[in-house]
């Protein structure tokens, strides 16, 4: 039996079939929002998080730490922006699903007081053994004071899990009135997912560790809706139309140059693989 069983953003309304092939069954989607679920089952899920669970997490190598770094400060300018905070100012920031903490040693550089929660236990330790407050467990178990973080990040995690409706209701619960939730994931409205189906590698389960449900702008928007949250602005980019492994050297050049011609309209349409939404509790 699959672990999803309705939509994981609350619609009532039931799934379909979807034509996107994975060996676990086709995707379903939602019919009422678009969302699209893996059909795996709970041990196959929680073995593919488990092969995720390593010392390095998604921790930069010293090349990547620099370009690592720089988008990290453009992504807090623009959360002080919303937050109404002169550029520079520190605040308090909690990042759901740190791993082992990219993220919070960016945010240490910036002088912004942050915290992390990791549930993939050796990610954590590797966090902590680094001097970062990182708490192992789920945002949920980990209790933080009510309205006390002004900013929580999500980077690349909502897609792991099963019921982001409860991880969504405890962040509305320690954010201060007004704080600002930024939430990144894949868009599976994308143009990406329109051509290349089951060739997008990141609906693979075992590829990348666990992921089982899949956003649309549409989806997004509704799972803010039914926690308390108003979404500021959602931003999409990047298509892509095949994965460097799939095609020659040659296709795959001719096809990024496409990829990269469409990405400026991808952009006005919400049309983008990477999406990026900032959401406001109200
Ligand atoms: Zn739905």
């Amino acid at each position: 039996m699959p672990f999803v069983t309705s939509c994981p953003v609350g619609c009532e309304a039931g799934f379909r079939e979807s034509d996107i092939r994975m060996p676990e069954g086709p995707l379903l989607v939602c019919e009422a929002c678009g969302h699209l679920v893996s059909q795996i089952e709970e041990i196959d899920y929680h073995a593919a998080l488990a092969k995720f669970d390593t010392e390095s997490g998604t921790l930069p190598t010293p090349l990547s730490q620099k370009r690592h770094d720089q988008r990290a400060r453009r992504l807090f300018a623009r959360v002080r922006q919303l937050l109404g905070l002169r550029p520079g100012t520190s605040f308090r920031l909690l990042d759901v699903g740190c791993s082992s903490g990219a993220l919070l040693l960016s945010a240490k550089k910036e002088g912004i007081e942050a915290q992390g929660v990791e549930p993939a236990r050796r990610a954590a330790e590797a966090a902590q053994a680094v001097g970062l407050p990182v708490f192992a467990g789920t945002v949920q178990e980990a209790r933080y004071p009510r309205e006390h973080f002004q900013a929580v990040t999500m980077m690349e995690v909502i897609e792991h899990l099963h019921q982001p409706i409860d991880a969504m209701k405890e962040i509305w619960n320690i954010l201060v009135p007004a704080g600002v939730l930024v939430v990144g994931t894949g868009n599976a409205d994308s143009w990406t997912v329109a051509v290349m189906r089951e060739r997008w590698d990141y609906f693979h389960m075992e590829r990348y560790g666990g992921h089982i449900s899949f956003f649309t702008p549409r989806s997004l928007e509704r799972l803010a809706g039914q926690c308390g949250f108003r979404i500021e602005r959602l931003e999409t980019r990047r298509v892509r139309f095949a994965e460097s492994f799939q095609v020659s050297r040659a296709v795959y050049r001719t096809l990024k140059i496409v990829a990269e011609v469409l990405n400026v309209p991808a952009m006005w349409f919400h049309k983008g693989h990477d999406m990026l939404a900032f959401l406001r509790k109200v």
